[in-house]
């Protein structure tokens, strides 16, 4: 499953990015997946929780933006779906090969950062080893 490794990646970047902020945990991170990014968005968030469990940021929420690939045909324009039953990518109207664009997409576009402002109370919850 590749995804472990992207949100692996994906944990690594945000990371970087939120460096110089100081203390705190991210929130919530939204990415663009492209339909040919081979990535199951289902795994993918099951993997993002795998790799921030017991991190700081554990329970951050992944949002994932879906970029579909257009099929575009040089002659007649975009075209919403291919003929049912083939795996040519021909256009329905003239059968010329037909152009993708965009569907490619597997990129970070922001995260929320929650920076750790207020010290810890006296007392109450001591970060420890409590469970085994
Ligand atoms: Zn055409």
């Amino acid at each position: 499953m590749h995804e472990m490794g992207i949100a692996l990646e994906i944990h690594r970047v945000c990371r970087e990015a939120v460096a110089g902020r100081g203390p705190g945990r991210i929130e919530k991170v939204r990415v663009a997946v492209g339909e040919l990014s081979a990535i199951e968005p289902d795994l993918l968030r099951f993997a993002w929780e795998a790799v921030t469990r017991e991190t700081t940021d554990e329970g951050a929420a992944l949002e994932i933006e879906w970029h579909r690939t257009e099929q575009v045909c040089p002659s007649c324009g975009p075209v919403p779906d291919r003929a049912p039953g083939t795996w040519l990518r021909l256009c329905p109207s003239c059968g010329g090969p037909l152009e993708l664009r965009g569907g490619t997409e597997l990129e970070v576009l922001d995260l929320v950062f929650a920076a750790e402002d207020d010290p810890p109370g006296p007392g109450g919850d001591e970060p420890g080893e409590e469970s085994a």
